[in-house]
């Protein structure tokens, strides 16, 4: 297989996931709300299908969310098991109630936990009321963990993000 080079990642994700995380993020507001982000990965591209939503066991104020709950997890590794290892963990998603959806320092420093989580590249996406901004994160340049995608392509179902 060729090595793309990391510009090239793509991320895909399934417009009813969107849909779903500004509904939790409307519902939250004017708290934080999060959860994690589930998928395949394909070569260096990543497809999100599925995503998991806070419970009442997290942690959230207008300034953070804890995933605390076990369900987070749980939910993963039935998803896992479901389709036999093809979908797990593919990175997080977390609501800002104000501002532009700049990533903290809390925020880079939960990503550089999540990297080491995962088996290979993942996606960080955090929410807004201007719209959802992503970002890729990899562990292979160490001094840019997370670079911002921008929408490419939009489809009746999907949205896929790259590096324009
Ligand atoms: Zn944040």
């Amino acid at each position: 297989m060729r090595e793309c080079p990391l510009t090239e990642s793509r991320v895909l994700v399934q417009r009813a996931i969107l849909e779903r995380i500004e509904q939790e993020r409307r519902t939250a507001h004017p708290l934080e709300t999060g959860g994690f982000l589930e998928g395949y990965r394909r070569g260096r591209d990543i497809e999100i299908t599925g995503l998991t939503v806070a419970s009442s066991h997290d942690r959230a104020s207008p300034v953070s969310f804890e995933r605390c709950s076990l369900h987070h997890q749980q939910h993963l590794l039935a998803s896992w098991r479901r389709s036999s290892g093809l979908i797990s963990l593919v990175g997080d998603w977390h609501s800002h109630p104000a501002g532009q959806g700049a990533p903290s320092w809390t925020d880079r420093r939960a990503w550089a936990r999540l990297i080491r989580s995962m088996h290979g590249d993942g996606v960080a996406l955090i929410a807004t009321a201007q719209g959802v901004r992503i970002f890729f994160l990899t562990a292979l340049v160490k001094h840019k963990m997370a670079s911002e995608l921008l929408p490419i392509e939009e489809t009746e179902h999907d949205c896929v993000f790259a590096r324009s």
